[in-house]
Protein backbone atom coordinates (compact mmCIF):
# COMPACT_ATOMS: atom_id res chain seq x y z
CA UNK A 1 0.00 0.00 0.00
CA UNK A 2 1.48 3.42 -1.07
CA UNK A 3 1.94 5.98 1.25
CA UNK A 4 0.11 9.09 -0.18
CA UNK A 5 0.33 13.22 1.09
CA UNK A 6 -1.57 15.18 -0.11
CA UNK A 7 -0.70 19.27 -0.13
CA UNK A 8 -4.08 21.95 0.31
CA UNK A 9 -6.70 20.64 1.94
CA UNK A 10 -9.26 22.37 0.46
CA UNK A 11 -11.59 21.23 -1.96
CA UNK A 12 -9.89 19.47 -4.18
CA UNK A 13 -7.09 18.11 -1.73
CA UNK A 14 -9.63 16.79 0.84
CA UNK A 15 -11.77 14.57 -1.90
CA UNK A 16 -8.28 13.20 -3.28
CA UNK A 17 -7.19 12.30 -0.06
CA UNK A 18 -11.06 10.69 0.67
CA UNK A 19 -10.21 8.47 -2.68
CA UNK A 20 -7.37 6.87 -0.89
CA UNK A 21 -8.63 6.34 2.51
CA UNK A 22 -11.39 4.47 1.24
CA UNK A 23 -9.32 2.08 -0.49
CA UNK A 24 -7.13 1.62 2.69
CA UNK A 25 -4.22 3.82 2.11
CA UNK A 26 -2.56 6.29 4.74
CA UNK A 27 -2.91 9.78 4.05
CA UNK A 28 -1.00 12.79 5.05
CA UNK A 29 -2.85 15.83 4.52
CA UNK A 30 -0.96 19.60 4.57
CA UNK A 31 -2.42 23.30 4.38
CA UNK A 32 -0.92 26.40 6.17
CA UNK A 33 -4.57 27.23 7.55
CA UNK A 34 -5.27 25.52 10.50
CA UNK A 35 -8.69 26.02 10.15
CA UNK A 36 -8.88 24.44 6.87
CA UNK A 37 -6.96 21.56 8.29
CA UNK A 38 -9.04 20.88 11.01
CA UNK A 39 -12.43 20.53 9.10
CA UNK A 40 -11.05 17.66 6.57
CA UNK A 41 -12.23 14.51 9.24
CA UNK A 42 -15.66 16.15 9.43
CA UNK A 43 -15.99 16.88 5.23
CA UNK A 44 -14.67 13.77 4.60
CA UNK A 45 -17.14 11.91 7.21
CA UNK A 46 -20.00 13.78 5.88
CA UNK A 47 -19.09 12.71 2.09
CA UNK A 48 -19.02 9.33 3.30
CA UNK A 49 -21.95 9.16 5.04
CA UNK A 50 -23.86 11.00 2.30
CA UNK A 51 -21.90 7.96 0.17
CA UNK A 52 -23.29 5.14 2.53
CA UNK A 53 -19.47 4.44 2.89
CA UNK A 54 -17.74 2.97 6.01
CA UNK A 55 -16.98 6.98 7.64
CA UNK A 56 -13.98 4.98 9.67
CA UNK A 57 -11.66 5.42 6.70
CA UNK A 58 -11.68 8.92 7.57
CA UNK A 59 -9.04 7.81 10.30
CA UNK A 60 -6.30 6.69 7.82
CA UNK A 61 -6.27 10.71 7.19
CA UNK A 62 -3.48 12.71 9.33
CA UNK A 63 -3.53 16.05 9.49
CA UNK A 64 -0.10 17.97 8.94
CA UNK A 65 0.48 22.05 9.64
CA UNK A 66 4.47 21.17 8.66
CA UNK A 67 4.87 20.43 4.66
CA UNK A 68 7.83 18.46 5.38
CA UNK A 69 6.22 15.64 7.70
CA UNK A 70 3.44 15.33 5.28
CA UNK A 71 5.92 14.33 2.55
CA UNK A 72 8.95 12.88 3.57
CA UNK A 73 7.74 9.36 3.98
CA UNK A 74 5.38 9.32 1.05
CA UNK A 75 5.37 7.38 -1.96
CA UNK A 76 3.27 10.05 -3.86
CA UNK A 77 2.09 13.48 -3.25
CA UNK A 78 -0.64 14.87 -4.76
CA UNK A 79 -0.33 18.80 -5.37
CA UNK A 80 -3.68 21.03 -4.87
CA UNK A 81 -2.49 24.23 -3.62
CA UNK A 82 -4.14 27.43 -5.12
CA UNK A 83 -3.72 27.96 -8.98
CA UNK A 84 -1.19 30.21 -8.71
CA UNK A 85 2.31 29.41 -10.90
CA UNK A 86 4.87 31.00 -8.22
CA UNK A 87 2.88 28.83 -5.49
CA UNK A 88 3.53 26.00 -7.08
CA UNK A 89 6.58 26.26 -8.01
CA UNK A 90 7.90 27.16 -4.66
CA UNK A 91 6.44 24.12 -2.81
CA UNK A 92 7.64 21.49 -6.23
CA UNK A 93 11.18 23.48 -4.98
CA UNK A 94 10.49 22.60 -1.57
CA UNK A 95 8.87 18.76 -1.62
CA UNK A 96 11.87 17.84 -4.34
CA UNK A 97 14.13 18.32 -1.46
CA UNK A 98 12.79 16.47 1.25
CA UNK A 99 10.72 13.59 -0.45
CA UNK A 100 12.29 10.15 -0.74
CA UNK A 101 13.87 9.60 -4.28
CA UNK A 102 11.37 7.41 -6.10
CA UNK A 103 9.02 9.57 -4.76
CA UNK A 104 6.17 10.52 -7.40
CA UNK A 105 5.60 14.32 -7.53
CA UNK A 106 2.10 15.27 -9.13
CA UNK A 107 0.27 18.53 -9.49
CA UNK A 108 -3.35 19.04 -10.03
CA UNK A 109 -2.99 22.21 -11.65
CA UNK A 110 -6.30 23.24 -13.90
CA UNK A 111 -4.46 24.78 -16.82
CA UNK A 112 -0.89 25.64 -16.09
CA UNK A 113 1.97 23.44 -18.02
CA UNK A 114 3.49 20.83 -15.29
CA UNK A 115 6.49 21.79 -16.92
CA UNK A 116 6.75 25.26 -15.67
CA UNK A 117 5.36 24.20 -12.47
CA UNK A 118 8.75 21.49 -12.26
CA UNK A 119 10.64 24.84 -13.63
CA UNK A 120 12.44 25.37 -10.30
CA UNK A 121 12.83 21.63 -8.88
CA UNK A 122 16.45 21.08 -9.91
CA UNK A 123 16.74 17.49 -10.86
CA UNK A 124 13.39 16.28 -9.35
CA UNK A 125 12.11 16.68 -12.36
CA UNK A 126 11.92 13.14 -13.81
CA UNK A 127 9.49 12.51 -11.13
CA UNK A 128 6.96 15.58 -11.57
CA UNK A 129 3.72 14.62 -13.37
CA UNK A 130 0.20 16.43 -13.67
CA UNK A 131 -2.57 14.46 -12.67
CA UNK A 132 -5.75 16.70 -13.25
CA UNK A 133 -8.70 15.16 -11.36
CA UNK A 134 -12.36 17.05 -11.29
CA UNK A 135 -14.91 17.98 -9.16
CA UNK A 136 -15.49 15.83 -6.67
CA UNK A 137 -12.79 13.85 -6.91
CA UNK A 138 -14.73 10.84 -5.35
CA UNK A 139 -17.60 11.13 -7.88
CA UNK A 140 -15.99 12.01 -11.07
CA UNK A 141 -14.26 9.03 -12.25
CA UNK A 142 -11.41 10.90 -14.82
CA UNK A 143 -8.28 11.64 -13.69
CA UNK A 144 -5.48 13.34 -17.00
CA UNK A 145 -1.85 12.17 -16.06
CA UNK A 146 -0.10 14.35 -18.18
CA UNK A 147 3.53 13.77 -18.97
CA UNK A 148 5.80 16.66 -18.97
CA UNK A 149 9.01 16.84 -21.25
CA UNK A 150 11.40 16.23 -17.97
CA UNK A 151 8.81 13.46 -17.05
CA UNK A 152 10.44 9.94 -17.04
CA UNK A 153 7.35 7.76 -18.39
CA UNK A 154 8.23 4.99 -15.54
CA UNK A 155 6.25 7.60 -13.21
CA UNK A 156 3.58 7.72 -15.70
CA UNK A 157 3.00 4.18 -15.67
CA UNK A 158 3.17 3.95 -12.05
CA UNK A 159 0.58 6.53 -11.26
CA UNK A 160 -1.87 5.21 -13.80
CA UNK A 161 -1.41 1.95 -12.62
CA UNK A 162 -1.51 3.28 -8.96
CA UNK A 163 -5.02 5.78 -10.45
CA UNK A 164 -7.08 2.33 -11.37
CA UNK A 165 -6.23 0.30 -8.30
CA UNK A 166 -8.09 3.04 -6.70
CA UNK A 167 -11.00 2.76 -9.15
CA UNK A 168 -10.33 6.10 -11.20
CA UNK A 169 -10.34 6.12 -15.28
CA UNK A 170 -6.99 6.91 -16.06
CA UNK A 171 -5.95 8.40 -19.10
CA UNK A 172 -2.36 9.36 -20.34
CA UNK A 173 -2.09 12.73 -21.64
CA UNK A 174 1.14 12.67 -23.91
CA UNK A 175 2.08 16.15 -24.46
CA UNK A 176 2.16 18.76 -21.69
CA UNK A 177 -0.41 21.86 -23.21
CA UNK A 178 -2.05 24.59 -21.46
CA UNK A 179 -5.03 23.35 -20.35
CA UNK A 180 -4.34 19.16 -20.74
CA UNK A 181 -7.16 17.87 -22.61
CA UNK A 182 -10.30 18.23 -20.40
CA UNK A 183 -10.00 22.32 -20.03
CA UNK A 184 -9.43 22.70 -23.52
CA UNK A 185 -12.35 21.25 -24.46
CA UNK A 186 -14.62 22.20 -21.96
CA UNK A 187 -13.23 26.46 -22.29
CA UNK A 188 -14.02 25.99 -25.97
CA UNK A 189 -17.12 25.68 -25.39
CA UNK A 190 -17.79 28.36 -22.91
CA UNK A 191 -15.87 30.75 -24.75
CA UNK A 192 -18.22 30.23 -27.85
CA UNK A 193 -21.10 30.20 -25.01
CA UNK A 194 -20.65 33.47 -23.53
CA UNK A 195 -19.18 35.36 -27.36
CA UNK A 196 -23.04 33.80 -28.15
CA UNK A 197 -24.95 36.15 -25.21
CA UNK A 198 -22.50 38.84 -26.13
CA UNK A 199 -23.20 38.91 -29.63
CA UNK A 200 -26.94 39.28 -28.52
CA UNK A 201 -27.72 36.15 -30.33
CA UNK A 202 -29.80 34.50 -27.66
CA UNK A 203 -29.89 34.71 -23.43
CA UNK A 204 -27.75 32.83 -20.82
CA UNK A 205 -30.65 30.92 -20.33
CA UNK A 206 -31.42 29.65 -24.11
CA UNK A 207 -27.67 28.85 -24.22
CA UNK A 208 -27.99 26.59 -21.00
CA UNK A 209 -31.38 25.10 -22.42
CA UNK A 210 -29.99 24.54 -25.94
CA UNK A 211 -26.86 22.75 -24.45
CA UNK A 212 -28.57 20.93 -21.99
CA UNK A 213 -31.52 19.67 -24.44
CA UNK A 214 -29.43 18.50 -26.90
CA UNK A 215 -25.90 16.91 -27.49
CA UNK A 216 -25.41 17.37 -23.96
CA UNK A 217 -27.78 14.74 -23.10
CA UNK A 218 -25.97 12.26 -25.47
CA UNK A 219 -22.32 13.23 -24.47
CA UNK A 220 -22.01 10.39 -21.81
CA UNK A 221 -22.70 7.70 -24.48
CA UNK A 222 -21.56 9.65 -27.39
CA UNK A 223 -18.38 11.83 -27.26
CA UNK A 224 -17.47 14.39 -30.09
CA UNK A 225 -15.23 12.07 -32.57
CA UNK A 226 -17.76 8.74 -31.72
CA UNK A 227 -20.55 11.95 -33.11
CA UNK A 228 -18.28 12.52 -35.88
CA UNK A 229 -18.07 9.38 -37.21
CA UNK A 230 -21.61 8.51 -36.64
CA UNK A 231 -22.65 11.64 -38.46
CA UNK A 232 -20.00 10.42 -41.12
CA UNK A 233 -16.97 12.74 -41.79
CA UNK A 234 -18.32 13.94 -44.97
CA UNK A 235 -20.82 15.44 -43.28
CA UNK A 236 -18.17 17.10 -40.76
CA UNK A 237 -16.53 18.05 -43.12
CA UNK A 238 -19.17 19.92 -44.86
CA UNK A 239 -20.30 21.84 -41.59
CA UNK A 240 -16.51 22.73 -41.18
CA UNK A 241 -16.57 24.38 -44.30
CA UNK A 242 -18.86 26.57 -43.72
CA UNK A 243 -18.95 27.35 -39.58
CA UNK A 244 -15.06 27.52 -38.17
CA UNK A 245 -14.82 30.70 -39.80
CA UNK A 246 -17.87 32.00 -38.10
CA UNK A 247 -17.21 30.49 -34.01
CA UNK A 248 -15.47 32.60 -31.35
CA UNK A 249 -11.57 32.94 -31.78
CA UNK A 250 -10.34 35.16 -29.56
CA UNK A 251 -7.28 34.50 -27.83
CA UNK A 252 -8.37 37.13 -24.81
CA UNK A 253 -11.31 37.11 -22.52
CA UNK A 254 -14.75 37.74 -23.39
CA UNK A 255 -14.69 41.66 -22.45
CA UNK A 256 -18.00 40.88 -21.49
CA UNK A 257 -16.57 38.82 -18.46
CA UNK A 258 -14.46 41.94 -18.07
CA UNK A 259 -17.37 44.13 -17.47
CA UNK A 260 -19.62 41.77 -15.16
CA UNK A 261 -16.48 41.30 -12.67
CA UNK A 262 -16.50 45.14 -12.55
CA UNK A 263 -20.06 45.57 -11.52
CA UNK A 264 -19.54 42.21 -9.31
CA UNK A 265 -21.35 39.95 -10.95
CA UNK A 266 -19.01 37.23 -9.87
CA UNK A 267 -22.13 34.06 -10.42
CA UNK A 268 -23.03 32.78 -7.53
CA UNK A 269 -20.79 34.16 -4.85
CA UNK A 270 -22.05 37.38 -5.17
CA UNK A 271 -25.91 36.38 -6.14
CA UNK A 272 -25.33 38.00 -9.86
CA UNK A 273 -23.15 36.69 -12.81
CA UNK A 274 -25.40 35.58 -16.75
CA UNK A 275 -28.19 34.82 -13.74
CA UNK A 276 -29.45 36.33 -10.49
CA UNK A 277 -29.33 34.02 -7.81
CA UNK A 278 -30.12 33.72 -4.21
CA UNK A 279 -28.38 31.36 -1.85
CA UNK A 280 -31.26 29.19 -1.96
CA UNK A 281 -31.55 28.82 -5.92
CA UNK A 282 -27.38 28.28 -5.52
CA UNK A 283 -28.07 25.45 -3.58
CA UNK A 284 -30.39 24.23 -5.63
CA UNK A 285 -28.31 23.73 -8.13
CA UNK A 286 -25.23 22.54 -6.06
CA UNK A 287 -27.60 19.46 -4.48
CA UNK A 288 -29.30 19.02 -7.74
CA UNK A 289 -25.78 18.49 -9.67
CA UNK A 290 -24.63 16.32 -6.66
CA UNK A 291 -27.92 13.97 -6.74
CA UNK A 292 -27.55 13.49 -10.37
CA UNK A 293 -23.39 12.73 -9.73
CA UNK A 294 -24.36 10.26 -7.31
CA UNK A 295 -27.36 8.45 -9.27
CA UNK A 296 -25.13 8.11 -12.43
CA UNK A 297 -21.56 7.45 -10.88
CA UNK A 298 -22.46 5.82 -7.43
CA UNK A 299 -19.86 3.04 -7.70
CA UNK A 300 -17.37 6.24 -9.31
CA UNK A 301 -17.56 3.58 -12.43
CA UNK A 302 -16.26 5.12 -15.57
CA UNK A 303 -19.30 6.09 -18.15
CA UNK A 304 -18.49 3.54 -21.26
CA UNK A 305 -14.99 3.17 -20.10
P1 LIG B 1 -9.22 25.51 -2.70
O1 LIG B 1 -9.03 26.99 -2.58
O2 LIG B 1 -10.49 24.90 -2.26
O3 LIG B 1 -8.04 24.75 -1.94
C1 LIG B 1 -6.70 25.18 -1.98
C2 LIG B 1 -6.11 24.93 -0.61
O4 LIG B 1 -4.72 25.23 -0.65
C3 LIG B 1 -6.73 25.80 0.48
O5 LIG B 1 -7.21 24.97 1.53
C4 LIG B 1 -5.59 26.67 0.95
O6 LIG B 1 -5.63 26.92 2.36
C5 LIG B 1 -4.39 25.83 0.60
N1 LIG B 1 -3.14 26.58 0.44
C6 LIG B 1 -2.97 27.92 0.31
N2 LIG B 1 -1.64 28.19 0.24
C7 LIG B 1 -0.99 27.01 0.32
C8 LIG B 1 0.37 26.63 0.33
N3 LIG B 1 1.34 27.54 0.21
N4 LIG B 1 0.69 25.32 0.46
C9 LIG B 1 -0.28 24.39 0.56
N5 LIG B 1 -1.60 24.68 0.56
C10 LIG B 1 -1.94 25.97 0.44
O7 LIG B 1 -8.92 25.20 -4.24
P2 LIG B 1 -9.30 23.88 -5.07
O8 LIG B 1 -10.54 24.14 -5.84
O9 LIG B 1 -9.19 22.68 -4.19
O10 LIG B 1 -8.12 23.88 -6.15
C11 LIG B 1 -6.82 23.38 -5.87
C12 LIG B 1 -6.11 23.10 -7.19
O11 LIG B 1 -6.87 22.15 -7.95
C13 LIG B 1 -5.96 24.33 -8.10
O12 LIG B 1 -4.75 24.23 -8.80
C14 LIG B 1 -7.15 24.19 -9.04
O13 LIG B 1 -6.94 24.89 -10.25
C15 LIG B 1 -7.18 22.70 -9.22
N6 LIG B 1 -8.46 22.12 -9.66
C16 LIG B 1 -9.65 22.58 -9.15
C17 LIG B 1 -10.84 22.00 -9.55
C18 LIG B 1 -12.17 22.49 -9.02
O14 LIG B 1 -13.22 22.10 -9.57
N7 LIG B 1 -12.18 23.29 -7.96
C19 LIG B 1 -10.83 20.93 -10.45
C20 LIG B 1 -9.60 20.44 -10.92
C21 LIG B 1 -8.43 21.06 -10.53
Amino acid sequence: MEKIAVIGAGLMGHGIAQVFAVMGHDVAIHDPFPEVLARVPERVSANLQSLGFDPSSVERITLHRALKAAVENADIVFEAAPENLELKQGIFADISKVTKPGCILASNTSVIPIGEIAAKAEDAGRRILGTHWWNPPYLIPLVEVIQAPQTDPVYIEKCIHLLKRVGKLAVHVKRDVPGFVGNRLQHALWREAISIVAAGICDAETVDLVVKNSFGIRLPILGPLENADLVGLDLTLAIHNVILRHLEASPEPSPLLAHYIGEQRLGMKSCKGFYEWTPESAQGVRDRLTQYLRKALQKGEPLDG
